[in-house]
């Protein structure tokens, strides 16, 4: 088995490895994020999910307590009503972050809680108790759940506790058993879940858009598009898989504790808050959870990044995992765009602010050194729009995906309406961009998202067009 740190990284799965990291460092700091991964099967989604429980921060609660219960603030039917003493009379216990898995076919009692058949058949004291399911064990932790879409569709009980457990922030858990009292308790899990929308039943957006919209973050997991890439990960495989160097695990954790210090330093200023408010009115985003995920996100990202201070471009880092399972693509770009002329704007306005001669109609490049913004800033937002939109092309042309994500329950259809992939259509003719030497063309060019994947590139068309004016 890996360890987390020795997992190889590349353009197609190192959001999945940041939005972890994220989670991890949020649940740290007692707020839950969750997050969602959609990727081809065999991408390697389940095995960084859960190679990331290496590098999980350890908690400490109350000596044996099932319910992991902080001793500053007990929760617990047998803890909560004591008093500071006396939870220091039953002594604490450090332990590892809880990270519990649900299974497509879980049934509700192992999920929430059950009857404890053990206690309840003890022959010296047998007594009616219950066993908190995998849900109230994981207070504290992460909740790992693959194949989140088959779950939304077998079993919509579960998928109603989900509801519950990630309608705010903790989330509640109602336990009810017949002959036992019914139990309201805090669940304050991080929940991550996999999918693949391309198998069946689809996507979780099309099958439960409530569900879906209770994720923080959605991801999505692409390819290795160089073959240097996937030669290293052979390289890896035949080792044996002996190689089990926990030592960038080790540091990790370490970086860890010094997020977590930051993060509650972490400021996001008024300004940017107008900034992520302006959107939701500005581009009719239907959910709040939208906007609160987008800047708590960014706050976390900033002391990930080792800062204090948010800017806009760091609300541009985020806006695509928070948006992407809220928005049609044309209007996520429309978005992004926004903030990417008003980080410009910024930029602009530092750089006159530090009076550096900027020449006219050119950008300056490679001479950033330490503080980010201002002409820095730019170069740094161009790197990362060029990642945004070569990690686009990677996951657009091998399966045409995404012009083909639907608003679900809008247009009948369904699941069962989801074209068939690839085979033997046109768009699989397409030539590959990168390959491809474009003429520049002679009118404004369009984002590839608001472009038909069929009809992306015509260097012909728009050399004779440029011919003709
Ligand atoms: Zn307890």
């Amino acid at each position: 088995m890996n360890s987390y740190s020795s997992l190889i990284r590349h353009s197609g799965n190192r959001e999945l490895f940041l939005f972890l990291e994220l989670a991890i460092l949020s649940q740290n700091k007692d707020y839950p994020l969750h997050l969602h991964v959609e990727g081809l099967r065999g991408t390697g989604k389940t095995t960084i999910i859960r190679a990331a429980r290496k590098i999980l921060p350890p908690i400490e609660r109350i000596r044996g307590c099932l319910f992991n219960c902080d001793p500053q603030k007990p929760h617990c039917p047998q803890h909560r009503h004591l008093s500071l003493e006396e939870i220091l009379a039953l002594g604490t216990e450090v332990v590892p972050m809880p990270f519990l898995e649900i299974s497509a076919s879980a049934k509700v009692g192992t999920v929430v809680g059950t009857i404890d058949l053990m206690r309840m058949t003890s022959s010296t004291r047998p007594e009616a108790a219950l066993l908190p399911g995998t849900i109230p064990q994981a207070h504290r932790g992460i909740v790992f759940v693959d194949e989140i879409n088959r779950l939304a569709d077998t079993s919509p009980e579960l998928a109603d506790v989900l509801l519950d457990v990630m309608g705010t922030k903790p989330g509640r858990l109602q336990i009810e058993e017949s002959g036992l009292p019914r139990l309201e308790i805090p669940a304050q899990v991080s929940v991550w879940a996999a999918s693949n929308p391309d198998e069946d039943p689809g996507s979780l957006e099309d099958i439960r858009r409530q569900l879906s919209d209770r994720f923080d973050f959605l991801l999505e997991m692409g390819r290795p598009g160089d073959p240097k890439i996937v030669a290293a990960v052979l390289a890896r495989g035949s080792k044996g898989g002996t190689e089990y160097d926990l030592t960038g695990d080790r540091i990790r954790e370490k970086e860890f504790a010094q997020w977590a210090c930051l993060l509650s330093r972490v400021e996001i200023d008024d300004e940017l808050r107008q900034i992520v408010a302006t959107l939701y009115t500005k581009f009719n985003l239907e959910s709040l959870r939208a906007v609160e995920a987008l800047q708590y996100g960014t706050k976390v990202y900033i002391a990930r990044q080792g800062r204090q201070r948010a800017q806009v471009q760091d609300l541009l880092a985020v806006a695509p995992a928070v948006l992407r399972h809220r928005v049609e693509p044309a209007r996520l770009i429309e978005i992004l765009r926004y903030l990417r002329n008003l980080s410009e704007e910024v930029g602009k306005q530092t750089a006159a602010a530090a009076s550096v001669p900027v020449e006219k109609g050119k950008v300056q490049r490679g001479k950033s050194t330490a503080a980010s913004g201002g002409v820095q800033g730019k170069v740094g937002l161009w790197q990362r729009i060029r990642e945004y939109v070569s990690r686009r092309l990677e996951q657009i042309f091998p399966n045409q995906r995404g012009q083909k994500r639907r608003r679900p329950g809008r247009g009948g259809g369904g699941r069962s309406g989801r074209q068939g992939r690839g085979s033997g259509s046109g768009q699989s003719q397409a030539a590959n961009p990168s390959q491809t030497s474009i003429l520049a063309p002679p009118r404004r060019a369009r984002p590839l998202f608001e472009i038909a994947a069929e009809g992306s590139i015509f260097p012909e068309v728009e050399k004779e067009k440029g011919a003709g004016e």
